[in-house]
C-alpha cells in the first residue's frame, strides 16, 4: 500500500475538485521508474506529482503534451491514449 502524506493528499483533493470537464490523455508509469524526478517539471498542467515510489498521475489534468514520455531516461512512461 502506498502512503501519501497529508499535504500531498490535500493537494490532490483540491485538484480533483477543480478538474476540467474533459481530459485529453493520460499516461501510466511502469515499475521501470527510478524516481529520478525528470518528468515532473515537463508537464505544464502539473499532471505529474511527486510521490514516494514513483510520480502520481492526475489523469484529469493531462492535456496530452507527452513531453514526459520523451524525457524519461528509462522509458517508464507509457502513452495510453485510446
Ligand atoms: S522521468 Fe521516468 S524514471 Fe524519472 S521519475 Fe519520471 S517516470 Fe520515473
Amino acid at each position: 500500500m502506498t502512503v501519501i502524506d497529508g499535504a500531498v493528499a490535500s493537494d490532490i483533493a483540491t485538484l480533483l475538485h477543480h478538474r476540467p470537464s474533459v481530459a485529453a490523455g493520460t499516461v501510466r508509469i511502469t515499475d521501470a521508474c527510478t524516481a529520478c524526478g525528470a518528468c515532473l517539471a515537463t508537464c505544464p498542467e502539473r499532471a505529474l506529482r511527486r510521490a514516494p515510489r514513483k510520480p502520481l498521475v492526475i489523469d484529469d489534468l493531462c492535456t496530452a503534451w507527452w513531453d514526459c514520455v520523451g524525457i524519461c531516461p528509462t522509458g517508464a512512461i507509457l502513452d495510453v491514449r485510446t
